[in-house]
């Protein structure tokens, strides 16, 4: 796509819901001129979510008091069912967020041809504040109010920011408690603990799909400059999950030096390299929870970190981080998007004119949502699969992903998120024409 075809790369969009409409609208722009002709109508039906739930519910606090939560759900997509997609608890969630979510959830299903449609679901709340016992009341509540959407047939939440496998049982134990007669009930959730049907390899499945994705990258030589990742400089936002296991397996396994990672307090850096587990330690048992002040380490802003020597930058924290003025000073040769939708349109094109290798998010961290489909299988056949089994089935998905978006891109000489969008999105115009439209 080239730079003159729309008016929106003149402008920064920071809201993500609208700057997943952008990039929607652009996607099906090229695929109408060079393609083949898309009708109105199916734009419109397949921009739009089909379902959105927003419920407003109390939790008794531990001091006795009533708070009222507001939390969401989302279904995006009903071309393929059941409908997919995390459950985040923040103090930024609100609908049009869940909703921006969802829609990636639909195009990150359609890259790595999984049967499910996308959705998405979370609480307005920060987690942080909130006791254990809160945040399981809070969450066996919301479990409740979301009760009328979810199923294994229906939609099937995973973990997102702020929740984790503990959430995914107290929403699997609720919908149990109300569903005692359905077969396969544990399918009504992913990332949960093993013990209650969870699959090996679920915790570090979107890190572990985003290494095979940049594995896969280097071995095809299809980034210039990059024959090994081996001793490459690694730069990581957010130690949360993802950033965490990311940090840990290109360290561990791929021999890559992880010389910055930041939080959301601020950033540490050390040409050297930095040890994961230690730094994974030191915050665990910091009273901030943050990894500043690691082995006497400067801290340095989050500016100054994801703009400091590496070659590979990997967001693994929220939305909307790589801004233009980011873009323009960054030094990464690569950026392997854990996060969902971390980079700016604008970000984007000075990205493509830097000749920045962008693994795009729909692409790069569909590892989750993927060992989350194997997690649903196993469930569903009473299976439990070993890890072996789990990453080889993982690296083949991801392998066989990111060959469609790079054929794609070099079909269309598009970059590689234009390229991911123009996939996922004829791939649903396809399954469109091919159901028909009820009636
Ligand atoms: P998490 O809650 O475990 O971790 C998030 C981390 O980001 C925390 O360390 C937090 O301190 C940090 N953070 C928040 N704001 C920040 C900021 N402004 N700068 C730097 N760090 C900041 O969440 P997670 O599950 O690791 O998810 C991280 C990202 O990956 C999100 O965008 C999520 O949607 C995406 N993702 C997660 C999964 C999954 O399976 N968990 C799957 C696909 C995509």
């Amino acid at each position: 796509m080239t730079h003159a075809n729309t008016a929106y790369e003149v402008k920064e969009e920071f809201d993500f819901l609208k700057r997943t409409k952008l990039e929607f609208e652009k996607a099906i722009q090229f695929i109408n001129a060079e393609i083949r002709p898309v009708e109105k109508g199916v734009r419109k039906f397949l921009e739009q979510p089909f379902r959105q739930l927003t419920v407003r519910f109390p939790v008794q606090m531990d001091n006795g008091s009533i708070e009222m939560f507001t939390g969401y759900r989302v279904q995006q997509s009903r071309l393929y069912e059941p409908t997919k997609g995390g459950i985040r608890y923040a103090p930024d969630v609100d609908l049009d967020l869940i909703t921006a979510l969802s829609f990636d959830m639909t195009m990150k299903c359609n890259v790595v041809g999984l049967p499910y449609g996308g959705a998405k679901g979370g609480v307005c709340c920060d987690p942080k504040k909130l006791s254990r016992a809160e945040l399981d009341k809070l969450t066996r509540r919301y479990a409740y109010e979301i009760l009328p959407m979810i199923g294994p047939d229906s939609d099937v939440p995973a973990p997102d920011v702020g929740t984790s496998e503990r959430e995914m049982g107290i929403i699997y134990d609720t919908y149990k408690m109300f569903n005692p007669q359905t077969p396969y009930a544990s399918a009504v959730v992913t990332g949960k603990p093993l013990n209650l049907g969870g699959s090996k390899g679920r915790r570090e499945a979107t890190a572990q799909g985003g290494a095979y994705v940049l594995e896969e990258a280097v071995k095809q030589k299809n980034i210039e400059g990059f024959s090994t990742l081996k001793d490459t400089a690694v730069v990581i936002q957010g130690y949360g999950n993802v950033g965490f296991h990311i940090s840990q397996i290109l360290h561990d396994d791929y021999g890559c030096r992880i010389v910055g990672i930041c939080d959301s307090k601020g950033g540490i850096y050390s040409e050297d390299g930095l040890n994961p587990k230690e730094v994974m330690a030191y915050k665990n048992a910091s009273p901030e929870q943050s990894v500043i002040g690691f082995d006497g380490l400067p801290h340095l802003t989050q500016e100054k970190l994801l703009t400091s020597p590496c070659e590979i930058l990997v967001p693994a924290a929220k939305e909307t981080q790589i801004l233009s003025n980011i873009a323009k000073d960054l030094e990464a040769k690569v950026i392997l998007e854990l996060a969902n939708g971390p980079t700016t349109n604008l970000a984007d094109e000075i990205l493509v004119e830097k000749k920045v290798y962008v693994l795009p998010d729909i692409l790069a961290n569909a590892g989750g949502v993927t060992v989350s489909y194997f997690e649903w299988l196993q469930n569903k056949a009473g299976e439990s699969w070993e890890l072996s089994l789990v990453k080889k089935k993982l690296q083949r998905k991801m392998a066989a992903a990111y060959g469609s978006i790079v054929e794609t891109a070099k079909n269309h000489d598009l970059d590689m998120r234009s390229a991911a969008f123009v996939y996922a999105i004829s791939k649903a115009i396809n399954v469109v024409q091919e159901r028909g439209i009820f009636p």
